[in-house]
């Protein structure tokens, strides 16, 4: 390689690692653990050297196979995987890592993990986008996983576990380790970049069952296969590609039923949750309703600050309408600056004044008039002053069907808009026939 195609081949690595631009709480996080495992390892290995021991090597080896084929029959789905979803910790590798983890020495097993993860790295990771210094940390907090798995086995040892059900209960407890780690590392870096994530959501985001399935069959393969039928990796592999499509596959509805835009609910999402959430109302006797909520005025922030800054504003209004609701609530995005969300189990008396289905309305609304929205370009911009206006309708009083609770919160939306804007109207009963000739919405006051 010449000298200026040199230089530009290291420009473009220093941008793809984009580890300087990330917030000083997340680079010292991520640097204190890259530190911690790549020090462990090295003064592991400088203290106690590698094993000496031909059937550790050998074992090391299988497993390094059994993860090169498997990554490679999997390589199509895994990387869709990656770009349709943001699937952070989720590895299936760690059937393979895990293992060497409960069959290793230490420094064996953590010497597996980096030569399998920069194998990913380079034929799944790579080609979908990741950062390098997302997979430099994923492999420091798996080696850093392997060294407490061996702790706790040490400590087994050191008690002389030998019946059958220590034995169960010592991989039990190298699997809890093993994945809180992973979790707790994986979990502190999204929390730091993104304060306002929920702990929670983050993990179901993360898909534990999946991981947890996986580190099972990690399990059973130190415990019996490995060590017995090596053979028997044949049945493993199947059972893992059939997790992977099936996992594909719930992604791929995930997706079809999300807003790109704004991570909500798309509409047709939106109306099959919708119906969940009234059926628990109607069954429950809890009292539920639906939100139809548009932006007022929305056009001139467009004019005004362009079309950009005008989607970092839909994408701020729908985090705070999420912030407002319950989990089993569902909110969505109809389109344009229209957002809909349906309610379940919502406390207080659905009485005249529309009750607590106006409450949840009002602290949106409000919620919505204190949201200053920076938007960091080349000119940075504020947006602030937003307002909403919210038609209601509440379940069972205005409707039991969807569609007739969205045609009477529409109609209450457009008599907010009228009112002025700015606003919950509510319906708590049937819908009265509009009286004939049009309506037109009041004119925005001083305009
Ligand atoms: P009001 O509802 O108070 O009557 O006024 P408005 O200005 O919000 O009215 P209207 O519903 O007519 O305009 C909606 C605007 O929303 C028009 C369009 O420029 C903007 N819009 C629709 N979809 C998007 C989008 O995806 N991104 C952005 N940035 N703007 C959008
Ligand atoms: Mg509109
Ligand atoms: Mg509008």
């Amino acid at each position: 390689m010449n000298r200026p195609a040199a230089r530009s081949a290291l420009r473009s690595w220093w941008a793809e690692w984009h580890l300087w631009s990330l917030p000083a709480p997340v680079r010292v996080l991520l640097v204190a653990v890259e530190l911690a495992a790549v020090c462990l390892l090295t003064v592991d290995i400088a203290v106690h050297g590698l094993p000496r021991d031909g059937s550790l090597w050998w074992t090391a080896g299988a497993l390094l196979v059994f993860s090169g084929v498997h990554a490679e029959i999997s390589l199509r789905a895994e990387r869709l995987r990656r770009r349709i979803a943001d699937t952070r910790y989720i590895d299936l590798s760690s059937v393979w890592t895990f293992a060497g983890a409960l069959l290793l020495p230490p420094a064996l097993a953590a010497s597996t993990v980096i030569v399998s993860y920069t194998h990913l790295y380079f034929r799944v990771f790579r080609p979908a986008g990741t950062p390098p210094h997302r997979q430099f940390y994923s492999t420091s907090t798996v080696v850093l996983a392997v060294y407490l798995v061996a702790s706790v086995r040490y400590g087994f040892e050191a008690v002389g576990a030998t019946t059958s059900w220590l034995a169960v209960v010592e991989v039990l407890a190298c699997l809890v380790v093993y994945t809180g780690t992973n979790m707790l590392l994986v979990v502190g870096v999204i929390r730091l970049t993104q304060p306002r994530s929920r702990f929670l959501a983050i993990l179901a985001g993360g898909d534990v069952g999946l991981e947890t399935a996986t580190l099972c069959l990690g399990g059973l393969v130190a415990t019996t296969v490995v060590p017995d039928h090596v053979l028997l990796v044949g049945l493993v592999l199947p059972a893992l590609v059939l997790m992977e499509q099936t996992t594909l596959i719930r992604q791929l509805e995930t997706r079809a039923a999300t807003d790109a835009k704004t991570g909500l609910l798309n509409a047709e999402g939106w109306r099959s949750r919708a119906r969940l959430v009234l059926a628990t109302a109607e069954r429950d006797r809890s009292g539920g309703g639906v939100l139809i909520l548009d932006l007022d005025f929305f056009k001139e922030v467009n004019d005004r600050y362009g079309h950009l800054v005008g989607d970092a504003v839909l994408r701020a209004v729908a985090e705070a309408i999420s912030d407002e609701i319950r989990d089993r609530d569902a909110a969505g995005r109809f389109g344009g600056e229209e957002f809909v969300v349906a309610l379940a189990g919502v406390r207080g008396r659905p009485d005249r004044d529309g009750g607590a289905v106006r409450e949840v309305g009002e602290r949106i609304r409000r919620r919505i008039e204190q949201l200053h929205v920076r938007v960091d370009d080349e000119v940075p911009v504020q947006v602030a002053g937003l307002t909403v206006s919210v038609g209601a309708a509440v379940h069972p009083g205005a409707g039991r069907d969807l569609d007739v609770l969205l045609a009477a919160a529409d109609e209450a939306l457009y008599a907010a808009k009228g009112a002025g804007r700015n606003r919950v109207l509510v319906r708590h009963g049937p819908r009265t026939p509009s009286p004939p000739g049009p309506s037109v919405p009041a004119p925005r006051p001083g305009a």
